[in-house]
């Protein structure tokens, strides 16, 4: 076990226009380390004049400096931040640890690999090009362009708190977009040490902004500001759709990447000694906290007792503890109502008639004792009427459901109002390439689990979201397709026909 050295507590600036500010009103709120459960960072409580500031900057910056940039410079300011980014990784890792209480190592894995986004879509930032159409007017030319959409506002949660947004900032700062981001009020900390390096990197000031604060008191500001083009956004659902209705009235284009309740299916003919830690890391990695949990385990029947105890067996052996120390396996929960949550949802499936296989209470560990933790958890005997088969919990319980065969497994699986993601362990070739066509998620992971990509699209289905991030398609995200008409004959057409 490490001990901990106090740290003082740090007074944080936003960032609007180039300015590293406090709040209009000079409010702030604390920042909590899960693990210690004390205040660590005290960060500006962002106002809507503040969201007022932040977007009046965007909007000047994209109609200045950043607009007459050509896409190849662009670009390189993209690859150059990235080098500042694999420089800092060491850094921004501690910071979203210490911030939001999830394992040094899973931050250190995302903040190395962070760089990539930055250097795939500064790399596609110049070769964003239009078509010339061979239209069927004689007479006529046709093109088109592929345009930036103006202030795009990046909306993350607190789990992955830099990646999501990387997710976001990439493509939309490619595309020739500027930025106004609100990280979670929850893991602030990490993104203004993250805008810290585009001033670094040479962005002109106002092309990247970050205002703190509260979601339910500046994100409707935020969504329905008159020169905000987009809203990407990531969090739940029941926010997802608040957002979607703002954004709605004022008809924005929004990308959503909401909530999940994905089923990770084991067949009798999966390699178990690779099923069973990979049903551990679809849910205990990240103590539950990803959209993508593998949060209800599928097991065929004829192997269920076998699976159930090596299961039960593995993750009893995970280690529970301060996420700063590279030995720990499953740390705190990030924030205190959200630990209530989890303990709300344990209690649920105990009164549902779920049987509790392992964990389902606060460990008793007392150097534990300050920090939010709920142990590993997985209840047996859960039909998937459930409510706790049914609802995100995000945390680390993990709901077992047997199944008979693949058109069961299937039912089941689909039998969600979510659709992100879903894992399949197996060694039967057909079944592998059978299974993804009938599973309705936006990504499929066949005796794997939990991998993505700057490369590879990822979204969800139904009501896990709405668009794409990552990959070829996240950029046209943030395009729009104009198209030219030119005349080339001086022709005089008549004025009351259309041409
Ligand atoms: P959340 O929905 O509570 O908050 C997300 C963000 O929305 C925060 O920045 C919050 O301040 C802001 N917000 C809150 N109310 C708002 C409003 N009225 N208008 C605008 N913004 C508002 O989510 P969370 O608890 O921070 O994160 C957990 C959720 O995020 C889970 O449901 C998880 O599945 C989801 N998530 C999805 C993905 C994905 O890519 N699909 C990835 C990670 C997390």
């Amino acid at each position: 076990m490490t001990i901990r050295m106090p740290v003082p507590v740090v007074k944080h600036d936003m960032l609007i226009g180039g300015r590293w500010t406090q709040a209009e009103s000079g409010d702030i709120f604390e920042s909590f380390d899960p693990y210690t459960g004390e205040p660590w960072a005290e960060v500006p409580r962002a106002g809507t004049a503040d969201v007022d500031a932040a977007v009046e900057a965007a909007s000047d910056a994209f109609r200045g400096e950043w607009r007459r940039m050509t896409a190849t410079a662009r670009g390189h300011l993209l690859r150059r931040f990235a080098d500042r980014l694999a420089a800092a990784a060491e850094t921004l890792a501690v910071l979203e640890t210490r911030d939001n209480g999830k394992l040094i190592n899973e931050m250190r894995m995302q903040l190395n690999y962070m760089p990539q986004w930055f250097h795939y879509f500064g790399g596609l930032a110049d070769k964003i090009e239009g078509r010339v159409i061979p239209i069927d007017k004689p007479g006529v030319f046709n093109f088109t362009r592929e345009e930036p959409l103006g202030v795009v506002v990046a909306i993350t949660p607190w789990n992955s708190p830099l990646m999501l947004a990387a997710w976001k900032l990439a493509p939309a700062l490619a595309a020739g977009n500027t930025i106004v981001w609100k990280p979670s009020e929850f893991s602030s900390v990490s993104a203004l040490a993250f805008g810290k390096l585009f001033e670094e990197a040479g962005f002109p000031p106002g092309v990247v902004n970050i205002v703190t604060g509260f979601g339910h008191e500046i994100g409707d500001r935020l969504v329905r500001h008159p020169k905000v083009a987009k809203i990407a956004f990531t969090g739940g659902d029941a926010t997802g759709q608040r957002v979607y209705q703002a954004a709605a009235s004022e008809l924005k284009k929004v990308t959503l990447e909401l909530g999940g309740k994905s089923a990770n299916i084991v067949f009798a003919d999966a390699r178990m000694e690779s099923a069973i830690p990979g049903l551990v890391s679809g849910i205990f990695a990240a103590s539950g906290q990803t959209c993508i949990a593998g949060s209800r385990a599928l097991v065929q029947r004829s192997v269920l007792d076998e699976v159930v105890e090596k299961l039960v067996a593995f993750a009893k052996t995970a280690r529970i503890g301060d996420p700063l120390d590279p030995e720990t396996q499953v740390g705190p929960i990030t924030t205190l109502p959200q630990r209530q949550k989890v303990l709300d949802y344990i209690d649920i499936a105990k009164g549902e008639g779920a049987e509790c296989l392992l964990g389902g209470k606060v460990p008793e560990d007392p150097a534990l004792a300050p920090g939010w933790f709920v142990e590993p958890t997985i209840f047996g005997g859960v039909a998937s009427s459930m409510r706790i088969a049914q609802e995100e919990v995000f945390g680390p319980v993990l709901s077992v459901i047997p199944f008979e065969d693949e058109d069961e497994a299937v039912a089941i699986a689909n039998d969600s109002i979510y659709g992100l993601a879903s894992g399949l362990w197996t060694q039967d070739l057909g079944r592998a390439l059978r299974m993804p066509d009938r599973l309705q998620t936006g990504s499929v992971w066949v005796n794997m689990y939990r991998a993505t990509s700057y490369l590879s699209p990822f979204g969800g289905y139904k009501r896990s979201g709405i668009g794409r991030e990552n990959g070829m398609s996240a950029i046209r995200e943030y395009l729009q397709e104009k198209s030219v008409w030119i005349d080339t004959m001086n022709s005089v057409p008549s004025p009351f026909v259309q041409r």
